[in-house]
């Protein structure tokens, strides 16, 4: 049985919508942070001078790569699709509001909600994803999260939301295992287009 359409998507930023040039490794690397480990993990618990160090080097290049940023292959498209049938799009990020806004105004996209690492807690936790819910006026099952990530899929599932993972090569037996399985892996957006 196939089950019934989704009355909202909920859109993670970068690598989903936006081809951006974010180099973590970079980042991290200015930072002073071991490679290879998330970002705001690691900053949980330094003080506030060096989270604010670490806020500002983190927004540099994070404009930085959204004044260069393009769309991810079917983006254009599944979203002219959604807003054609209105269906309300949130967007659940890591990185920062004004950086969604200058991405949303850059391309003439409508967000109806956004939630940043500036609103609450931060995927994998679920509470940006129920936030989104709330104001997108949807249940989560009737929810879908679309994510490159594997914190996408956790934060979707945790939040009782049907999952796709975006990505251009198949998981991996070890992603499988350490990510979980998403409800639907897609090489493209445009994929997305007939769930609609
Ligand atoms: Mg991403």
């Amino acid at each position: 049985m196939t089950p019934p359409a989704p009355r909202a998507v909920i859109f993670d930023l970068d690598g989903t919508l936006a081809e951006s040039a974010l180099d973590f490794d970079a980042i991290r690397a200015e930072i002073g942070l071991a490679p290879g480990l998330p970002i705001l993990e690691q900053l949980a618990d330094v003080t506030p001078v060096e989270r604010a160090r670490a806020e500002a080097i983190m927004r540099r290049h994070e404009r930085t790569a959204i004044a260069g940023a393009t769309l991810t292959d079917g983006c254009a498209d599944l979203l002219g699709h959604l807003a054609a049938r209105e269906i309300p799009i949130g967007i659940l990020t890591r990185n920062v509001r004004e950086v969604v806004e200058s991405f949303a105004r850059a391309f003439a996209f409508r967000f109806a909600a956004i939630y940043t690492r500036e609103d609450g807690p931060h995927k994998p936790a679920p509470d940006g994803v129920l936030a989104l819910c709330e104001k997108l006026g949807a249940r989560p099952a009737e929810t879908l999260t679309v994510g490159d990530y594997k914190f996408d899929i956790e934060a979707g599932r945790r939040a009782g939301c049907r999952t796709v993972l975006f990505r251009r090569q198949p998981m991996t037996a070890a992603e499988r295992l350490e990510w979980g399985s998403p409800d639907l892996v897609v090489a493209s957006l445009r994929e997305l287009l007939p769930l609609f």
